[in-house]
């Protein structure tokens, strides 16, 4: 991964990760900012920088660490080790929070926030599970700090019940040898090559988080699938129906037999519509007038009559296909 430019907070330099970032970036520029959560300099950029601005690298100390309820593969969402990302999907979700400075934050204090997850999971009666991966893409950033191999050998040693991360990155080989007790759930995001090649920008291609996800399977994580988020572009069914096929093929016997599957409907929003027109004006318009209605602070999800008609042709074609592997949830 190349960048350009490191904005970091002059304390963060005391910490491990820290000091092995400045050694592994040396040759880039180091600009010290008071706050990875306002920088100036990148707040007044347009938003046709979006795409140069993701070249910097942020690096700062987490402030935040406040637990949200969830009620899918986990129970509580955990802010970790990263936000924002170096990939460009033109729905990121990232967005809505953070605008157009959705760039790579590495968080540099994960001590302290490995040291509250293990303390939370050890207080509660029932083992839990918790999301570490819902503010960045923690494959992605693992290639750049090696978060991961710190996190899931401590966690399974030292925490009690499960940790789980989404990807769309390939770059598991590192992960496949540590030692995980069964208590890491590994889910792959999946989408239609043609998707991942107009929208996607920037993650792995179909081909490799098939293989990935059957290598985590093999080396016995539990794994599932997210397909997400389910774009209703022209010849939507189509291409949803021959990515099922290209799972049926690719997918090794485990996975099929052990996988679950998550399915999300994409929502949009004004956000990304301003910023994806001006960033890449090329792009396709992911708004669709048609099929879509407000949903309230400026975003966008598909007609309750259209979420319907996309659930029961998923659902349909999942079990003609696929057979009958476990949907946790269509949402
Ligand atoms: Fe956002 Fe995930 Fe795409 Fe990165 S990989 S841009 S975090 S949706």
């Amino acid at each position: 991964m190349k960048f350009d430019a490191v904005y970091y907070e002059p304390d963060s330099l005391s910490y491990t990760l820290g000091e092995q970032l400045k050694e592994q970036f040396s040759s880039l520029p180091w600009i010290p900012i008071a706050s990875h959560n306002s920088i100036k300099e990148m707040q007044e950029k347009p938003n046709s920088e979006f795409g140069r601005m993701k070249r910097n690298l942020i690096i700062g100390i987490r402030k935040t660490h406040k637990y949200e309820e969830n009620h899918k593969v986990s129970d509580y969402l955990v802010p970790y080790t990263s936000s924002g990302c170096t990939a460009m999907c033109l729905y990121c979700y990232l967005v809505c929070n953070y605008n157009k400075c959705a760039y790579l934050r590495l968080f540099v204090n994960r001590e302290q926030m490995l040291d509250r997850l293990i303390k939370k999971s050890m207080k509660s009666v029932q083992p839990l599970a918790f999301e570490i991966g819902s503010n960045s893409d923690l494959v992605l950033e693992n290639t750049i700090t090696q978060n991961l191999l710190y996190t899931i050998p401590r966690f399974v040693e030292e925490g009690r019940g499960k940790i789980t991360f989404p990807t769309k990155f390939d770059m598991v080989e590192p992960l496949l040898g540590l030692e995980h007790g069964g208590r890491v759930i590994f889910r792959m995001s999946v989408n239609p090559q043609p998707i991942i090649s107009r929208i996607e920008l920037g993650t792995s291609s179909l081909k490799q988080r098939i293989q990935a996800v059957n290598e985590m399977c093999e080396a016995g994580y539990p794994c599932g699938l997210l397909i997400a988020p389910v774009i209703m572009v022209d010849g939507w069914k189509k291409l949803y129906t021959e990515l099922l096929e290209e799972l049926e093929s690719g997918l090794s016997a485990k996975m099929k037999r052990e996988m679950f599957l998550e399915i999300i409907l994409m929502t949009y929003s004004y956000v990304h519509r301003a910023i994806n027109q001006d960033a890449f004006p090329g792009a396709e318009d992911l708004y669709d007038q048609e099929r879509m209605t407000g949903r309230g602070r400026g975003r966008y999800c598909y007609r309750p009559e259209v979420r319907a008609e996309a659930e029961s042709f998923l659902r349909a074609e999942i079990k003609r296909i696929l057979g009958d592997v476990q949907i946790l949830y269509i949402s």
